[in-house]
């Protein structure tokens, strides 16, 4: 029975998530989406599922620190090396909002969100084409052709999860724009159009209100 609980996702995902804000529930995954080799018991089959194992926004083990490898039969290398440190940036902002509630100027989940947005690219690409281009793009230009090369979907903004690989790319994506700020995301608004650009603006003037809201309130309590 104690073996049954420990495998079956759906019980972990359960047990081990309760205390995380449901905004943030969607950057956690219901199966495994990567393991760490220093960490992850060799030999058990089915080895049992680590809570590590579903946190979607990991690029390195929060035990041990160990890059993680991809759980499932690919195993690419990364191809946004260069994003390295501003990729760790980013999973250490995700971190402290999903483990620990804390967030910077505004949440960095939403950043994520917002970033796996469509957008259009100029100059517009023929309308089979158009499904690769996400507002990630205009700050990770590699994305593009990595996308192109690969094939690779990505997810929605309402699931967040990227494949291991690619996840630096939204990482970096996410600390570039917290560190940039407000403008960055009115920059953004630029690359979108139509009902999509209406929903990015509306997201993103939401964001950087509640920003100045809680901004002026910690002011207050200065005075
Ligand atoms: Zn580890």
């Amino acid at each position: 029975m104690a073996n049954m609980l420990a495998t079956d996702p759906t019980v972990v995902h359960r047990m081990t998530f309760a205390n995380v804000a449901q905004s943030l529930r969607p950057l956690i995954a219901t199966r495994p989406t990567h393991y760490c080799t220093n960490c992850s018991p060799g030999g058990a089959e089915p080895a049992p599922i680590l809570r590590n194992q579903l946190l979607g926004w990991r690029i390195t083990c929060p035990v041990c620190g160990n890059q993680l490898r991809d759980g499932g039969e690919r195993e690419l290398p990364s191809p946004f090396q260069q994003y390295r440190f501003a990729a760790l940036r980013g999973q250490n902002l995700l971190d402290d909002e999903t483990e620990r509630g804390i967030r910077t100027w505004t949440s960095a989940t939403e950043i994520a969100r917002l970033l796996l947005m469509r957008r259009i690219p100029i100059p517009i690409p023929r309308e089979h084409d158009l499904w690769r281009f996400r507002v990630l793009g205009a700050i990770i230009p590699d994305l593009n052709h990595v996308i192109a090369e690969q094939q690779e979907n990505l997810p929605t903004p309402a699931k967040p999860i990227l494949p291991l690989h690619l996840r630096p790319a939204l990482l970096a994506g996410v600390a570039i724009v917290e560190r940039a700020g407000p403008e960055m995301l009115r920059m953004l608004r630029g690359h979108m159009m139509g009902d999509n650009r209406v929903r990015f603006t509306d997201a993103a003037e939401n964001m950087i209100a509640r920003a100045r809201r809680s901004r002026a309130s910690s002011q207050m309590q200065l005075i």
